[in-house]
């Protein structure tokens, strides 16, 4: 690493470098209230590929900063901005890094025709842009109760900028808070100590910072004005999942200025360079070899399209009917791309179908769940030649009608192996994936309200599905430290053929196909769409919900179970009551077989 220093006005800026310096430039910018310290991580990691360059904003560590506090205004970041690049840059434009108020920087020098020009690329993370501000909390405000919420709690979390536009008494809490403050604000955005490199930011930096706010956050309209400008320089849009200071929405939210957007989620916290700094620097480097053209298809980065599922890979198992296809649908017109998996390869290719024709992408695997070497080649190929997936929905499933008195070994083998082994496999392959990958994502497996409403007709594939439940909260307590939500969904009586795909034991075929019938005329009747249960399906994966009783009669069967488990029974009771008749007469002998 070497250091330098360079005049911008009437500051003077502490400049740090690493690597060779005719490669590529990557100039790194910090936030409030570190140093360029806080790169230092990234920085090594990049070292090998690239020129990278830090430099301490003015007034922050080794630099000096203005005696008039008027002198943090943005004009003034953006000239010392082009007076590093000037410095450092050997006339090539660089690729932008920005972090917290570095992001803020990075975002005015891409908007504007003076600085825009000696950009090549810019990364933005834990950080927004002041002249998108009020349009992206107006286009999140669109985006109906959600985005208004969103807008809710980000107004909350930045209620702590209104306090710093006060005179002199956020000086005295920060000197107040000192350096045991600010490593408490680290430890809460899951900054582990050893990961404090160097030590926290001290003091002095998060005092004459404050000046930031000051000078900016009112005035920054009058400085410049007009509507807020499309962006031309390409650029990766870092969201972590869990900063407690910019909400996921807003920083999305921005993507709609620019020309051309990556959207990345990231499992972590707002200092993503010091919990994650193995992750970024691959992001950061991926992305400029993806501007760059230096890879043509640059399979995990990509483009913002704009739906909520915006590029993502989604796989659905049991896409070719019923709840399956709805979701592949679902999924496919918010933007995901979706692999349609299903042991009936030509249903799944008519989903497929079906998602082309409305302008999504959408692709075929032909698998059985229940054969672990089928679902292993299975996982291998999403991997291989599509990434990793951010969703998984396990939703294969059959289902089995009789008595338990009746139910084989076969019998509970097969449906065990689709309904239970399926979703393990679907769960331990992919979400093995995810982990490794790093980036998180969503495991979703479809339970039933069969998983806690005792039956008399349906004792394995309720029994299999409480199994279900069990598993995705077992999961979801592991996966959560890897950012992978996974949530259980309970359907209800959902009108789909899934009748036409049932077993009925313990009775002759003709029974078994007048039951069917009955069934069937009894799901239809009820009509609730496959539809709906996608739609909750994709809220769980949005808003990361452990178990979603989906139909009235689901959602009422769920709080029975959890509040009044005698009253649970009582309504069991009543709505087997023409099983349990059938079954006693049976035993008693009174229907032949
Ligand atoms: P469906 O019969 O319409 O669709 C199931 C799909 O899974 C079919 O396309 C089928 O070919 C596929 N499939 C079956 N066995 C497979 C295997 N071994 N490997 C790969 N694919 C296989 O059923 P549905 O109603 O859409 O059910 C979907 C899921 O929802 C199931 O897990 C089911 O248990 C669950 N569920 C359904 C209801 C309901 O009322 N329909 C209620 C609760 C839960």
């Amino acid at each position: 690493m070497r250091e330098r220093r360079i005049r911008s006005d009437e500051v003077e800026l502490a400049i740090r470098e690493w690597g060779e310096p005719d490669h590529p430039t990557v100039l790194l910018m910090h936030g409030y209230p570190d140093t360029s310290a806080v790169w230092t991580d990234v920085a090594e990691r990049l070292a090998d590929r690239f020129h990278v360059v830090a430099y301490d904003v003015r007034g922050a560590g080794g630099s000096t900063g203005p005696a008039d506090p008027g002198g943090y205004r943005m004009s003034s970041l953006l000239g010392d901005l082009a007076a590093v690049i000037e410095a450092v840059g050997y006339q090539r434009p660089v690729h932008l890094v920005g972090h917290d108020w570095g992001a803020l920087q990075g975002w005015a020098a891409v908007s504007d025709p003076r600085t825009s020009g000696r950009i090549e690329s810019f990364t933005s993370t834990g950080g927004i842009s002041l002249d998108h501000l009020a349009a992206c909390l107006s286009h999140m405000r669109e985006r109906g109760p959600r985005g208004a919420l969103a807008v809710a709690g980000q107004l909350v979390s930045s209620a702590y900028i209104g306090f710093f536009q006060t005179p002199v008494l956020p000086e005295a809490v920060v000197h107040a808070a000192g350096r045991r403050g600010w490593e408490r604000v680290l430890r809460r955005q899951g900054v582990r100590p050893r990961e404090w490199h160097p030590a926290p930011t001290m003091e002095s930096d998060a005092r004459a910072g404050l000046n930031l706010y000051r000078a900016n956050m009112l005035n920054r309209r009058e400085e410049r004005g007009g509507p807020p400008p499309r962006v031309a320089t390409p650029v990766q849009l870092v969201v972590s999942a869990h900063d407690r200071y910019l909400s996921p929405e807003l920083a999305k939210a921005h993507a709609e200025w620019v020309e051309r957007a990556w959207v990345r989620r990231a499992p972590a916290g707002h200092w993503i360079q010091l919990t994650h700094p193995d992750l970024l620097s691959r992001w950061i480097t991926e992305f400029i070899d993806a501007v760059d053209g230096a890879v043509k298809e640059a399979r995990p980065l990509q483009p913002y399209e704009g739906g909520a599922f915006d590029g993502r890979l989604v796989v659905v198992t049991g896409a070719g009917s019923g709840i399956g296809r709805a979701t592949a649908y679902g999924f496919a017109a918010n933007g995901a791309r979706v692999i349609a998996a299903d042991i009936d390869e030509d249903a799944a290719k008519h989903t497929m179908e079906g998602i082309v024709e409305r302008g999504g992408t959408a692709h075929v695997f032909g698998v059985d769940v229940a054969d672990p070497e089928a679902m292993a080649q299975f996982a291998d190929w999403v991997r291989d030649t599509h990434g990793v997936p951010d969703v998984v929905v396990n939703n294969a499933g059959i289902g089995i009608g009789g008595s338990l008195l009746d139910t084989s070994e076969e019998d509970w083998a097969s449906i065990r192996a689709i309904n239970f082994d399926g979703v393990y496999r679907g769960c331990r392959l992919f979400g093995r994936q995810m982990v490794e990958r790093g980036q998180g994502g969503h495991i979703v497996n479809l339970a039933s309200m069969a998983a806690y409403a005792p039956s008399v007709s349906l004792p394995a594939y309720s029994a299999i599905k409480a199994g279900v439940l069990q598993l995705s909260e077992c999961l979801r307590l592991d996966l959560a430290e890897h950012g992978i939500g996974v949530s259980a969904i309970c359907p209800g009586i959902i009108n789909t053929p899934i009748t036409s795909h049932s077993r009925f034991v313990g009775i002759d075929p003709e029974e078994a196909e007048r039951l069917r019938e009955r069934s069937k005329a009894a799901f239809a009747r009820r009509g609730y769409p496959a539809e709906k249960v996608a739609l909750a399906i994709m809220r769980a994966v949005l808003d990361n919900r452990p178990v979603v009783p989906v139909a009235p009669e689901a959602q009422v069967g769920y709080l029975l179970s959890r509040f009044s488990p005698t009253a649970n029974r009582a309504l069991a009771r009543l709505t087997n009551r023409a099983a349990l008749r059938t079954n006693t007469r049976r035993s008693r002998g009174m229907i032949r077989e």
